[in-house]
């Protein structure tokens, strides 16, 4: 059985397709379903609509051997036991530091509220900056209006929510997209059933670029 974790929410009406495209076909219509675990066209697939954030995990452990997930949330909790293999170019987007526009970069130890808190360590430990890492899980733009924090690490499509908060971006940290993972060991086992797929997805990919 191969199991195949997708992200539930705006990116899986772009995922379906390249499933489709791939041969595989769930068994009913997973958006109007409450069904979290779908049997497909493929006797040996099936298929797990996650929360984003789950889906490195349940692909790290081995308990789904393909997985969707975008970049962000790979960076954060990504790992050792998988491989990233296609990138699917849905969902572009960047992942930002932010201030108040127009406000002087403190130069000691600042406040970052973000969700990304692992992603923003990183980042300001490399630029030597110290900082206190607020954990938030939504609306970031809200903590420097508030005096919740100096800065946040989020997402940025157009710019318009930064903007529309008074905000503007300041440093770029990578450029985020979806991306086809899989689990490592899985990777060997289990080589002869996972390859058509992906090979048909990037074929499919190819073509539509
Ligand atoms: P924008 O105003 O177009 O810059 O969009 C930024 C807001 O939309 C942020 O609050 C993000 O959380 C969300 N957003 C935009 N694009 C994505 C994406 N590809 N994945 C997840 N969230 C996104």
């Amino acid at each position: 059985m191969i199991t195949i974790a997708l992200t539930k929410g705006r990116i899986l009406s772009e995922t379906l397709p390249l499933l489709e495209a791939a041969g595989i076909v769930p068994e009913c219509d997973i958006a109007s379903s409450r069904k979290l675990i779908f049997q497909t066209n493929q006797q040996d697939v099936r298929l797990v609509v996650l929360r984003g954030s789950d889906v490195p995990t349940y692909v790290k452990r081995g308990s789904a051997d393909l997985g969707i997930s975008g970049k962000d949330v790979l960076m954060e909790v990504g790992g050792d036991n998988l491989y990233e293999l296609l990138d699917l170019s849905i969902a572009k987007c960047r992942l930002m530091t932010a201030a108040i526009k127009g406000a002087k970069p403190s130069t000691g130890r600042i406040r970052v509220a973000t969700k990304f808190t692992e992603v923003a360590r990183r980042h300001y430990a490399d630029q030597g900056r110290q900082v206190e890492i607020v954990k938030l899980y939504g609306a970031m733009e809200v903590a420097p209006l508030l005096d919740l924090a100096d800065e946040i690490v989020d997402i940025v499509d157009t710019g318009n929510t930064l903007k529309a908060n008074g905000l503007e971006p300041v440093d770029m940290i990578a450029e985020i997209s979806t991306r086809l993972v899989v689990n490592k060991a899985a990777f060997k086992t289990k080589h002869a059933q996972l390859m058509p797929i992906v090979e048909r997805i990037e074929a499919y990919l190819d073509a539509s670029a």
